[in-house]
């Protein structure tokens, strides 16, 4: 007999979230709390989405996706999720760069980069206010037609030394490139310039059971191994979903699935107009990303002077093409050490990020997408050898993620790290007004993803499905 993953569950709720990312959790959170009857439904077999870790033999613990958020990640904790969780949120203090342009060190703030930028890029002082000002100044209602590439020609004509220095993080921190609205870039970029760069002390693990232990507190139903395959809807609104086999009602769903697989598939079309569906069709999914995970064996060590965070690039300029090659050029290091969790075994490691096309990695056959994977790792691991030389002796584990481990685990199309482009915010906020009681939650438009916006992107829809509740807008 399989086991049931459902067992116990009630046949109905106020509320299910489907998903269970940080903007997933979140909203079972706040909802949760706010005494409302919730499910939240997981297919993977553990909580946190992309926020996620692995164990490898030797003691090795990865993280995915811990390598740098927003000093506004600790008020966002503290409201919405608990002191325990704000309380281990620490300032990464050394981010690093080096390409053929500069080299340099920096508390990635406002204050540093005003020093560096007049310093050692030579650019006038009221000329870097003015851009601080502009970008702080940028909000969802701006003009959304200016690009951030004519965002920089503004302020820094000619100067692509510049552009890579303020662009290169953000187009890491959330695949938008130099095509994309300004607003998108401003508004993050704003984001970290205002306290710099920060990360979870204990490691993912450590916050995701803290997360699943304040759901369980708020009395929300957990179920993992259940993916929803199907929203029905009926008169208007949403009547239940599909689950293992289940058909469980509720009053409204929160979906924190991929946005496109959310209405294409699982609502389905004919419950939508003709024009909402062409404006799903035409959502573009961000980028997605290889990693190579490298731990050192017991005893070695990494000097702490290597950074946290290390931007690397062999490229003369800086292009969002090349960031995407397949022909790596942009490497960013993270260098995880003994502190990053205090309270397990003395471990180093190191993650590589760089950009990728899902096209780059889809379609190559069992033996082709192993062979990549390895020369990913043996090429990654030549390039750390510049930065620390016999790195390589000292490695005990080395692994390689691509687009496809991404969509394997969380289900997202193609792979996207940080689910789409800017037109899917609308498209998102849009579907209530479509479906009754139909909400989405989680990475999109770039303004909301990475840890801080999708966590932030819960918080306003649980918002507004409790004010629906309350206000009994919905068909009991
Ligand atoms: C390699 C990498 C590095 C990153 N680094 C950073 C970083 O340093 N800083 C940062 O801020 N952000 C980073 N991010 C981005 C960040 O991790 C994500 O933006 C954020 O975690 C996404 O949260 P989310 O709420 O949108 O949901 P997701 O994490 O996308 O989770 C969605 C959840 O829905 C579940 N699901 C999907 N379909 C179904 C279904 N049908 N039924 C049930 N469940 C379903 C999935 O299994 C998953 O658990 C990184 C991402 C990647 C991939």
């Amino acid at each position: 007999m399989p086991r049931d993953f459902l067992k116990g569950a009630a046949d109905e709720y106020d509320v299910i979230v489907i998903g269970s990312g940080l903007a997933g959790m979140t909203s079972a959170n706040i909802l949760g709390r706010a005494g409302h009857r919730v499910l939240l439904l997981e297919q993977h077999y553990k909580l946190g989405g992309l926020a996620t870790w692995f164990l490898r033999p030797g003691g090795h613990i990865f993280d995915v996706s811990l390598h740098g958020f927003p000093h506004g990640m600790i008020k966002s904790c503290r409201r919405y999720w608990n002191r325990d969780i704000a309380d281990r949120i620490v300032q990464l203090n050394n981010i690093r760069f080096d390409n053929p342009q500069f080299s340099l060190s920096t508390t990635f703030n406002r204050e540093d980069f005003t020093k560096l930028l007049t310093t050692k890029f030579g650019i006038e002082h009221q000329n870097v206010v003015d851009f601080f000002d502009t970008a702080r100044g940028m909000n969802f209602y701006d003009d959304q037609a200016t690009t951030t590439k004519q965002l920089f020609e503004r302020f820094f004509p000619g100067r692509d030394d510049v552009v890579r220095l303020l662009m290169e993080p953000i187009t890491y921190a959330n695949g938008s490139t130099l095509e994309d609205p300004a607003i998108t870039y401003g508004i993050v970029f704003s984001n970290f310039m205002s306290k710099g760069v920060f990360i979870y002390e204990g490691g993912t693990e450590d916050l995701v059971a803290r997360m699943k232990k304040e759901l369980e507190s708020n009395n929300v139903d957990i179920r993992i191994r259940c993916g929803v395959d199907r929203i029905n809807v009926k008169d208007g609104h949403v009547e239940s979903v599909e689950t293992n086999g289940r058909t469980i009602r509720c009053k409204a769903v929160v979906s924190n699935a991929n946005l496109k697989t959310t209405i294409l598939k699982m609502l389905g079309t004919e419950v939508l107009d003709k024009d909402f569906i062409e404006r799903a069709n035409a959502v573009r999914l961000n980028n997605s990303s290889t990693q190579v995970y490298m731990a050192l064996k017991e005893g070695e060590h990494i000097d702490e002077s290597s950074g946290d965070l290390f931007f690397t690039s062999t490229s003369k300029e800086f292009r969002t093409d090349l960031l995407l090659s397949r022909d790596i050029t942009s490497r960013t290091f993270s260098f995880y050490y003994p502190r990053t969790r205090p309270e397990k075994k003395d471990r180093y490691a190191v993650v590589s990020s760089t950009n990728a096309n899902w096209s780059d990695w889809a379609d190559l056959n069992d033996a082709d997408y192993e062979a990549s994977k390895k020369d990913l790792v043996e090429t990654t691991i030549d390039a750390l050898e510049k930065y620390l030389p016999g790195i390589r002796q000292k490695i005990d584990w080395a692994e390689a993620a691509t687009p496809r481990t991404f969509q394997h685990y969380t289900r997202h199309e193609m792979g996207a790290s940080f689910g789409t482009k800017f037109e899917g915010l609308g498209v998102s906020r849009e579907l209530p007004q479509q479906v009754g009681g139909m909400y989405h939650a989680g990475s999109v438009g770039i303004i909301m993803s990475g840890w801080l916006g999708a966590i932030n992107y819960g918080v306003i829809v649980s918002n507004e499905v409790d004010q629906a509740l309350v206000s009994k807008a919905f068909p009991v």
